[in-house]
């Protein structure tokens, strides 16, 4: 391994002074579990990594603002979430799919801030957070923007944010009355990583769709809007014909990609399935007045 510079900064200002917005091979690491597993297949030679381990405690916070909105300091860990009341009781959606992800010695290190910056398509939050509409704030040296989940990745292990820019806060939009689903499709153990990722946030009116907003994952080199079957649900009544429609239109409209986990045509079939399930699922969950499990 080539020598690099580790430094440990006790503040975000600080941190944010140690990364340089033209160098790629200097790093902030949250928990490191996604930059360790680059270094060692030699991806990533780091000359300096930044750790944000030791800034202010505030951005490790998890809270409730007096509008209702989650506020999740960029540097959480996915296990203090997971294990959080506030995300049980109000997004019950977020705390399932944190358990679903990995293990929890990964957990444990890993920071929100770096899930969401990695840039992996095949990451759970990022589908789930875009379908409920979060927004992160992204810190540099000039200040800080909002920048929506939905929009933070742009292809493959690549967002849009800056090379000197951090996530310093994730803001979550109560969820009012709104259902949220996330089917987390594995071909091994459940906590694996997703075949196919399928998120559903839906406005239930009575027994139809007001308006639903449905994210998939894992299927192309970004978590994707599934705008068509969006269109098919709007102020529909989910009969089976409607859900079969919808989840061929959100197949049809994809330039799905193979990766490990399947082929394209496997993933095609299994968006135009659970599409319907997770629609389904979400509409059920209305009725009995509590979120769904992911899957
Ligand atoms: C065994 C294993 C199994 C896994 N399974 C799953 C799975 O099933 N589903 C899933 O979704 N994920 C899975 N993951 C991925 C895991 O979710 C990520 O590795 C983890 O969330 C990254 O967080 P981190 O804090 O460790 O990031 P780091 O490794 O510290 O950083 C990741 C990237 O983000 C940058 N970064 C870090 N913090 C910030 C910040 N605050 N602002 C801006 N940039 C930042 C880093 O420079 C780096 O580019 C798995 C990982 C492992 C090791």
């Amino acid at each position: 391994m080539i020598p690099f510079e580790y430094l440990a900064p006790r503040t975000l200002e600080e941190a944010i002074q140690c990364l340089d917005p033209e160098d790629p091979d200097i790093r902030p690491v949250g928990g490191g579990t996604a930059i360790m597993l680059m270094m060692k297949a030699g991806v990533l030679r780091p000359t300096r990594l930044v750790s944000l381990r030791r800034v202010e405690d505030k951005y490790r916070e998890i809270r409730v603002n007096d509008a209702g909105e989650l506020r999740i300091g960029g540097m959480a860990s996915l296990a203090a979430l997971e294990q959080s009341p506030l995300l049980r009781g109000g997004w019950p959606v977020l705390a399932r799919t944190f358990r679903s992800l990995s293990n929890i010695r990964v957990r444990n290190v890993a920071t929100i801030g770096g899930n969401l910056a990695h840039g992996d398509p095949h990451m759970d939050m990022p589908p789930v957070l875009s379908a409920l509409g979060a927004r992160v704030l992204a810190t540099g040296p000039s200040g800080t923007r909002e920048i929506a989940v939905e929009e933070l990745c742009v292809g493959y292990y690549e967002t849009v944010l800056n090379r000197d820019e951090l996530i310093s806060e994730v803001i979550v939009p109560p969820m009012g009355g709104r259902r949220a689903v996330y089917f987390k499709v594995t071909t091994r153990a459940a906590h694996d990583w997703p075949a196919l990722g399928v998120a559903v946030s839906l406005q239930p009116d009575g027994g139809s769709v007001r308006n639903a907003s449905l994210i998939v994952g894992a299927a192309t080199d970004r978590p994707t809007r599934l705008h068509a079957a969006e269109a098919l649900l709007r102020n529909a009544t989910p009969s089976d014909e409607i859900l079969r429609r919808a989840g061929q239109a959100a197949a049809d409209a994809l330039d799905i990609v193979s990766d490990q986990h399947g082929s394209a045509a496997y993933k095609k079939h299994l968006l135009s399935v659970y599409l319907g399930r997770a629609v389904r699922a979400a509409m059920d969950a209305s009725k009995e007045g509590a979120s769904h499990d992911s899957h």
